[in-house]
């Protein structure tokens, strides 16, 4: 083993929390190593959102340009499938990562390429991949940015062997199956489904427990119509029983009797945090909650930033974002460097956070739905509706959906949703409004001119009597 490695503070995980909390921490002036197993950057860059927004961007322009009058005479052909995959390709880096090394370089952060895990309190020991074994001691701090993993599949799906992938062998697919199976149609699996359908890929949707589960069921209605209009079949209320390999294929028998033949199955199930068997079990920290300050489990040395400091029990992928990731992260640097010169870290709050759904039309969601907030305790209201686009915008023909939630007592919102082209943009108001305590017609101060979504905004307001 080679002579330890003494440093202030080691990160294991170089994806969006790791890098950016190892870049702020030698901004800061301590020195950092950070411990990467697989690819510097992390999943945004390489398996999940980059991917994803290549492979439905070009779709979700063709369909803004269908329904735009003028725009749509102009579309006389489909979606190219391969210049699609090679910009996705692009994008990724080739699934390089020397853009993002560079950058750990030039912030001066040493970079270890191998498998951490912490052997005791401030030491983790990295298995490198060269075969031999690293020992690192932070002398302030280890941060855990390890990001989140998806839930093994079940027997049935895991039979399809290495055909059964998850988003991140979808999403890095070097072509597009003929057919392809998906079970589950949550955020990530419905998006996908979608983007593949649209670039000429036959798509069987199995949703045992319907499409977009915990979504407005107006809102899942839009995204429904869409998909089943780009071709997808989706079934639901229908599981797998069994997946078998065929003839370099899979042959899928459904719980409800049929059978289907596809040439993948993607499997898209719940995503956790990735801190299992990377030592906490040992030190007694599985599980352990976050104090304020984004330490774990009453160590005065162990912080988690990203994915990997989500609740465990929280059952969406949808939990987990990006900004999210970066933001906590930068705090967890600030929180670590408070500490270094003596003084208090202030707390880390917790996210509220917009939560999407990447389908054509897009779905955003804030705060608290109508049941929630009642079960909270709070007087809510709803007002929810579909509407047109404003005229003048683009799409032209498109229908959108909201719903805003308000307490009755303080006039304060509480939550909000949306589906549409533009529903991250309405969520983020919302969003504004809730962590602001922004009373509502305040926020109408704050509309942009017409044409905009926000006219949306005004016809909910106006079922309270705004
Ligand atoms: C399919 C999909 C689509 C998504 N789309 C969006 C989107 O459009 N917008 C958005 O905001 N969010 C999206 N997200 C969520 C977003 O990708 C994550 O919230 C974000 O990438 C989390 O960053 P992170 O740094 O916490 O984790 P990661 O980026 O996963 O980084 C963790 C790193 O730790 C490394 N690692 C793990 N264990 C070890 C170990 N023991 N030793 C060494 N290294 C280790 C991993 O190799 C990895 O590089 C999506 C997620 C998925 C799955």
């Amino acid at each position: 083993m080679a002579e330890p490695l003494e440093v202030d503070v080691v990160v294991l995980g170089a994806g969006t929390a790791g890098m950016a909390v190892a870049a702020a921490l030698a901004r800061g002036g301590v020195s950092v190593a950070v411990v990467e197993s697989g690819l510097a950057g992390g999943a945004a860059a390489y398996w999940a959102d980059t991917p994803l927004h290549a492979l439905r961007g070009p779709g979700a322009v063709l369909l803004a340009a269908q329904s735009t009058p003028g725009a749509a005479q102009a579309v006389t052909s489909t979606l190219n499938a391969a210049a699609t995959l090679a910009r996705r390709t692009d994008l990724t880096g080739h699934w390089q990562d020397s853009a993002a090394t560079a950058v750990l370089e030039s912030a001066g952060v040493a970079l270890l390429r191998g498998r951490g895990r912490i052997s005791a309190a401030r030491t983790v020991s990295v298995a490198r991949l060269d075969g031999a074994s690293q020992d690192l001691h932070a002398a302030l701090a280890v941060v855990l940015a390890t990001g989140s993993v998806p839930d093994a599949p079940g027997p049935a799906a895991a039979a399809a062997g290495p055909l059964c992938w998850g988003t991140r062998a979808a999403l890095s697919a070097p072509a597009l199956p003929r057919r392809l199976g998906v079970l589950g149609a949550g955020p990530n699996a419905s998006a996908v489904a979608q983007a593949f359908a649209r670039l000429g890929t036959g798509v069987t949707v199995l949703a045992p427990e319907g499409l977009l589960p915990g979504w407005p069921g107006p809102a899942v209605a839009l995204v429904g119509a869409l998909l089943r209009a780009d071709g997808v079949q989706l079934w639901n209320g229908v599981g797998l029983a069994a997946a078998s390999l065929a003839e370099g294929g899979l042959v899928l028998s459904l719980d409800n009797g049929h059978s289907l033949r596809c040439d993948a199955l993607l499997v898209d199930t719940v995503r956790r945090p990735a801190v299992h068997g990377i030592g906490l079990e040992r030190l007694g920290l599985v599980g352990a909650p976050l104090d304020g300050s984004g330490l774990a489990g009453g160590t005065d040395w162990l912080y988690c930033a990203g994915d990997a400091a989500a609740d465990p029990l929280a059952d969406s992928a949808a939990a987990f974002s990006t900004p999210w990731a970066l933001e906590q992260a930068r705090r967890t640097a600030d929180a670590i460097l408070a500490r270094a010169g003596g003084a208090d870290a202030a707390a880390v709050p917790e996210a509220l956070g917009v939560q999407m759904v990447f389908t054509d039309p897009p779905l955003a969601a804030t705060g608290m739905a109508l049941a929630a907030a009642l079960e909270a305790g709070f007087s809510a209201v709803e007002s929810a509706g579909t509407a047109e686009a404003d005229s003048g915008q683009v799409p032209a023909k498109e229908a959108v959906w909201g719903s805003l939630v308000v307490d009755a007592d303080t006039g304060l919102l509480l939550g909000a949703a949306f589906a549409g082209s533009h529903a991250g943009d309405l969520a983020q108001l919302a969003a504004v409004g809730i962590v602001g305590r922004i009373p509502v017609p305040t926020l109408l101060l704050a509309l942009p001119p017409a044409p905009s979504a926000a006219r949306l905004w005004q016809q909910l307001l106006r079922g309270f009597g705004l």
